[in-house]
């Protein structure tokens, strides 16, 4: 259930609710939204509301309806605002994150690393530890390629998104990446989503390959329910019987989510196609319909890279649909970083 406390609620009432749904054997994770606090009470019990009702300084108590609890809009009504450093994942800006799908040199990184960054780039992506549908494809640098990506995003003002595999990568990991990335095939990895749960940087959970959006934001669940609230979506495409593009991208998977949930929504169109020409366009077509972010692979000589060259685009290619976000952003009242960083002296 969900007790939305009146708006002058002292924080005395605010704590003998608590007090009140931990003795019923609830789980309680509180909000405080810019009115009102929001109490969440999960678990596997279900108390009497009225208990609950009585009590002083509450305005309301809804039941979440919905098999996600934290997860939901009525749990937060407002957006989730995830913010590293100067970067607000959920706010008014789009944020764009790009770079390689994996780490392979020093070389190869920083390139890439002032590439995307010069075109407008906020965060650096880029897998140290690669997913690799099979055993004889490069499986990524490790903790030498995570190196080389704090090295690269440190140089250019960039954060950094790097997937987390397993549960035995997460202490090295958390210690070179601001965001830990969730990859579609461990998306239903239900000892690593608690083990997120456990940490306090935020996440990056990419949809599963099959995945229903409902199952998609009950992973969610499992990270939130473990405390950690800076849980963000990426649409990365599903398999379909489609064999045009590697994946089909789920552009409605936008405002569906943003309805149900409060959480960030992000697009992947390069997993999404699979085909570099067909990335700008639904690049777009995601700004378009409100996503919150952007992850592209770029890669600075795509066609030698060691994983995804197809569907990476080159910094041209990035840096022309960076401007064209810079149009498309503006007509639904988003933003987007407005002028090349390179003009405005940032960077090389
Ligand atoms: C990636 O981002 O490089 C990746 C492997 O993504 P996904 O999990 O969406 O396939
Ligand atoms: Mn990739």
């Amino acid at each position: 259930m969900v007790v939305v406390m009146q708006e002058r609620a002292t924080d005395e009432q605010i704590q003998s609710v608590i007090a009140q749904l931990v003795g019923m054997g609830f789980d309680v994770h509180r909000s405080t939204g810019s009115l009102r606090t929001v109490i969440g009470a999960v678990g596997p019990t279900t108390g009497d509301p009225r208990l609950v009702e009585m009590l002083d300084g509450v305005k309301e108590v809804l039941r979440i309806t919905e098999p996600y609890k934290l997860a939901s809009r009525t749990f937060r009504p407002e957006n989730t605002v995830i913010t590293i450093g100067d970067v607000r994942i959920g706010g008014d800006e789009v944020i764009v994150m790009a770079g390689p799908c994996s780490a392979e040199s020093e070389e190869q990184v920083e390139a890439s690393a002032a590439a995307v960054r010069r075109a407008g780039a906020k965060i650096l992506r880029g897998g140290a530890y690669k997913p690799r549908s099979s055993p004889y494809s490069f499986q990524g640098l490790g903790e030498d390629g995570l190196r080389l990506l704090r090295g690269a995003a440190d140089r250019h003002n960039l954060k950094l998104v790097s997937e987390v595999m397993d549960i035995s990568q997460l202490e090295t990991i958390l210690r070179y990446a601001d965001i830990l990335q969730v990859g579609a095939r461990n998306m239903q990895n239900f000892t690593l989503l608690r083990e997120l749960g456990r940490t306090r940087k935020p996440v990056l959970l990419k949809r599963g390959i099959s995945a229903t959006i409902e199952e998609w934001l009950l992973s969610a669940e499992y990270i939130l329910a473990g405390g950690n609230a800076d849980v963000m979506l990426c649409e990365r495409g599903i398999r379909t019987f489609e064999s045009y593009t590697r994946n089909t991208l789920d552009i409605s998977a936008i405002p569906v989510v943003q309805k149900l949930s409060h959480l960030p929504v992000l697009v992947d169109p390069s997993h999404g196609t699979g085909r570099r020409d067909k990335v700008a366009p639904m690049a777009r077509a995601a700004v378009a319909a409100g996503a919150d972010g952007l992850l592209i692979e770029v890669h600075c000589d795509p066609d030698h890279a060691l994983s995804d060259g197809a569907q990476s685009l080159f910094p041209s290619q990035f840096d022309r649909l960076m401007a064209e976000l810079r149009i498309i952003a503006p007509a639904i009242g988003r933003s987007i970083c407005l002028e090349p960083v390179a003009r405005r002296g940032w960077g090389t």
